[in-house]
């Protein structure tokens, strides 16, 4: 059998979340598989599964000892995730930064990423593990959700988390997307009443070929040109500036060709933002929704 692999690029740099002390030559992939979580808890979601949030109150199990389709693969307190990440060099030598590279992987470096089965993991869940990865490369970013403040010495402002798949190895082709929502529904998962904040892929937004700037961002999500203050209040300018705590939702890439995506939390503040988007001279034809991504599988 192939060994489940996913050769890349880095196009930016990508935030790993940081290295533990005293393993300092040893990439942390925790930062990595945290990102793929999310991506694939969108996903299940878009697909009418369930899946928790692994940070609030409702986190896996429940009461009766059920976890949800997501945790069944990266688990949850009391069931161990079926895998493990190893981080490999193109050599296939397990990766050792650079000492000044030490919180994350630098611009333009090649890649394996080798899931090792610990248990066996069923073809489902290798399909919804490539479309986390594939999703995340073609049309959003990885490896921590919150940019890092621009930096002078970057030729582009500060953009991170951002790759292109070259290869895979292992992932099942002939697995459909209706085998996945079967599967998904009827595998006795924990089934879960979705707070609409948890993101479902479905009201996710995407833009290629074009970005915008901090003041045109600040525009769209409602604030003065100098993000200071809030001078409106709509609904899914609310959702995309997030509050106190929660960061926003919306992410806007300069690297070219350009890209920005963000979520919402309805299909009506998903149309909302698209129009808006067109306001600030986003063409049509660079706008993709989810809903078009999902009916894509
Ligand atoms: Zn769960």
């Amino acid at each position: 059998m192939n060994p489940l692999e996913i050769k890349l690029k880095t196009l930016t740099p990508i935030w790993t979340g940081g290295v533990e002390t005293g393993k300092m030559d040893r990439l942390h992939e925790t930062g990595i598989i945290g990102s793929l979580r999310w991506w694939y808890e969108a996903i299940v979601r878009g697909l009418g599964g369930h899946a928790c949030d692994p940070t609030g109150n409702q986190s896996c199990p429940d009461k009766h000892g059920k976890r949800c389709a997501v945790c069944e693969l990266f688990g949850c307190t009391s069931w161990q995730r079926k895998f493990k990440l190893l981080i490999l060099d193109k050599n296939k030598r397990v990766f050792n930064i650079k000492p000044h590279e030490k919180d994350g992987l630098a611009e333009g470096t090649p890649m394996i990423w080798r899931f090792v089965e610990l248990r066996s993991i069923c073809d489902e869940e290798k399909w919804l593990l490539y479309q986390a990865i594939r999703i995340a490369s073609e049309y959003g970013a990885i490896g921590g959700r919150t940019p890092r403040k621009p930096q002078n010495n970057k030729k582009v402002g500060g953009d991170f988390g951002l790759f292109s798949i070259q290869q895979q190895t292992g992932f099942p082709q002939e697995v459909s997307k209706q085998d996945v929502m079967n599967w998904s529904q009827n595998n006795g998962f924990r089934q879960i009443k979705p707070d609409n904040k948890w993101p479902n892929l479905r009201w996710f937004f995407f833009v290629h070929n074009q970005y915008l700037k901090r003041e045109a961002i600040n525009n769209l999500i409602g604030l003065s040109k100098n993000g200071k203050r809030i001078t409106s209040h709509k609904d899914f300018q609310n959702a995309l500036r997030g509050q106190r705590a929660v960061s926003k939702k919306i992410f806007s890439f300069e690297t070219p060709p350009g890209r920005i995506w963000g979520y919402l939390p309805s299909q009506e503040m998903c149309q909302k933002t698209i129009a808006h988007l067109q306001q600030l001279e986003i063409k049509p034809e660079n706008i993709k929704t989810g809903e078009e991504v999902l009916n894509e599988l």
